[in-house]
């Protein structure tokens, strides 16, 4: 096991070209030793690169890979001792799923008997007990996954374990139980393993810790709840939670932050980030679940037109239009819905101001 530190880590698949283009930019980051992490982004941003890179199968073309401390850049990946499973299959067809299974621990000089132990073991907990003696060429697409999974999960002296959007071609409903059972794995062994998807469902069922990556970088790490409440960048609020983030274009005069002609609440510590910058893009964040609704006009609250309602049974989704701004809120199964007219605020709590994309803290930390 260990810890995985990508120092100022860059990467471009055409770095001799005049101009050359950066699937990873620049960024440092450290995968604690013995965590259960997810990587979550969209297609194209990034992730299968870093994973690559983090195994070997790339060179970074900039900064450096680091395990324990140690550099890794030159170091192959048989020898960097990283198990990698991939969004399609990888067995060997004509040897039995047992074999396939025994493979990499074969591979690594152990002992028979610590071997059977090992894929029984984790045979059991994939449920392949059943096809052990079976070829792998008559399993069906879930079943080789299973194996292919088996064998990144069979050695438990490896440094680390990276899963590349492994359930990809995983049934939905075998989907579930397979995430737990890699959770479970993980609590048993605490081995560092990294799992790499677009589906922000799976990355919170199986991490403890979540790197979202948006165009070639990881723009937050932190928990599930973190990212919810807290997002450290416009593209996290509008990527976790169903819907997204509001994300609504403000303005700054006269030391007001104003929405839509309305004057909204701001720290002295966003007044002072907003003072000291020159950006014309300063947007607010309030999630759909935060946002205040009344039937009837209150004290501080927005007026705003209905334009829309969703029912999903358990919430309901209401569209509404403050001025020329569209937004989202979420309403309880049991709250009262609001015809042609509602009256909104935005709890100061929960309004995330960002300037250039991303979050202003409420407060100096320093302080
Ligand atoms: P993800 O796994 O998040 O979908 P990738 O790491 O596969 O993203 O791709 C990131 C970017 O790098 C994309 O723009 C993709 O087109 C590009 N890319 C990936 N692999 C190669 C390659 N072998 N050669 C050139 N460009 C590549
Ligand atoms: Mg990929």
């Amino acid at each position: 096991m260990a810890e995985i530190k990508l120092q100022s880590l860059a990467h471009s698949y055409d770095k001799t070209a005049a101009e050359p283009s950066y699937a990873i930019r620049e960024m440092t980051h450290t995968w604690e030793q013995g965590g259960a992490f997810a990587l979550l982004g969209p297609s194209g941003c990034g992730k299968s690169t870093l994973l690559n890179i983090i195994s070997g199968l790339l060179k970074p073309s900039d900064g450096e890979v680091l395990f324990d401390g140690r550099v890794m850049n030159d170091v192959s990946p048989q020898e960097r001792n990283i198990a990698q499973v991939f969004q399609f299959p990888v067995v060997y067809d004509t040897m039995s799923v047992y074999d396939n299974l025994a493979f990499p621990l074969r591979n690594m000089g152990t002992k028979a008997d610590k071997v059977d132990k090992k894929v029984r073991e984790i045979a059991q907990i994939l449920e392949l007990d059943s096809v052990l003696k079976q070829k792998a060429f008559n399993l069906s697409a879930d079943e080789k996954q299973k194996v292919s999974m088996g064998r990144g999960l069979v050695r438990d002296d490896v440094s680390a374990i990276l899963f590349d959007e492994p359930l990809t071609v995983i049934d939905p409903h075998l989907k579930w139980k397979l995430r737990r059972k890699l959770k479970q794995i993980h609590e048993q062994f605490k081995i560092t393993m990294v799992y790499v998807t677009h589906d922000q469902l799976e990355a919170s069922t199986f991490a403890d810790k979540i790197a979202v990556m948006y165009d070639g970088q990881v723009v937050q790490f932190g928990t599930p709840r973190e990212l919810f409440e807290r997002p450290n960048h416009t593209f996290v609020g509008y990527f976790i939670g169903s819907p997204g983030m509001n994300l609504l274009p403000v303005s700054f005069k006269d030391e007001h932050l104003l929405f839509q002609g309305h004057s909204l609440p701001i720290s002295k510590h966003e007044l002072d980030a907003l003072a000291g910058s020159n950006s014309k893009n300063v947007k607010i964040g309030i999630r759909p679940e935060f946002i205040h609704v009344w039937e009837h006009a209150q004290e501080n609250a927005m007026q705003a037109e209905v334009l829309h309602l969703e029912d999903l049974g358990s919430y309901k989704i209401l569209s509404l239009r403050v001025g020329t701004t569209d937004l989202k809120a979420r309403l309880l199964e049991d709250q009262k819905v609001p015809e042609h007219q509602a009256y909104i605020s935005f709890p100061e709590q929960w309004q995330m101001l960002y300037v250039d994309e991303y979050l202003v803290a409420k407060e100096n930390s320093d302080a």
